[in-house]
């Protein structure tokens, strides 16, 4: 499957925030938004000119689909079922993806970053309601509950995560760190979810 092999710090300077990709690291001052506070490239350093509405609106998709570590044609995709829901677009669109299982992995605090939770779920560390769940896009039901296998409970990579992990400050997230399992409670509202973004620019980019 395609997927995006460059340097993961150029995104965050990029779009001139943090998407936090690389897990411990993005909390250290070796962050490079810390560092190199301009865009990547030849003319990263370069004044900024006037941005279009367009462009506001790219980059804010390029953001958030950046954030989820998706392709565009993933990303569209899910703008396509948000839209053909009932309810308000943008928050269908951003509910959808906080349900993605990779997702909801990485915020219980069992990986560092999405991609590492994409790779446990991948490599068949996950289980959903006791069985193995190997579809990082998976989309979670309320009350399914997520468990790491019991073999493998002893990996260091999960037991790091979860000491820098927030999982059990999410309201809307159950979180048992002992048994290294947790659970959707309820699809969080939009103002729950912590991303900063403005989803109605992506909704007005898709609308054209
Ligand atoms: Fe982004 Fe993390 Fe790299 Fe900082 S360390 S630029 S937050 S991926």
């Amino acid at each position: 499957m395609a997927r995006y092999r460059d340097a993961n710090c150029k995104l965050c300077r990029r779009e001139g925030e943090k998407l936090f990709l690389k897990g411990a690291r993005c909390m250290t001052d070796k962050c490079a938004i810390e560092r190199r506070q301009y865009a990547p490239g030849q003319h990263g350093q370069s004044m900024r000119r006037k941005v279009s509405a367009y462009g506001l609106q790219l980059r804010e998709k390029q953001k958030v689909r950046r954030t989820y570590g998706l392709l565009e044609k993933q990303f569209k995709n899910y703008f396509k079922k948000a839209d053909a829901r009932t309810g308000i677009t943008g928050e269908n669109l951003v509910q959808m993806l906080e349900r993605r299982l990779d997702n909801l992995v990485y915020r219980l605090g069992f990986a560092p970053s999405r991609k590492a939770a994409r790779q446990l779920v991948r490599h068949r560390h996950i289980t959903i309601n006791g069985r193995i769940m190997d579809i990082p896009s998976y989309q979670v039901n309320p009350n399914e509950v997520i468990r790491i296998k019991e073999k493998s409970k002893k990996l260091d990579m999960i037991h790091a995560a979860l000491k820098i992990g927030r999982g059990d400050e999410i309201p809307w997230l159950r979180l048992n760190k002992a048994a290294l399992e947790g659970e959707l409670l309820e699809i969080p509202k939009r103002s729950e979810i912590p991303l900063t973004a403005n989803e109605q620019l992506i909704v007005e980019l898709y609308s054209k």
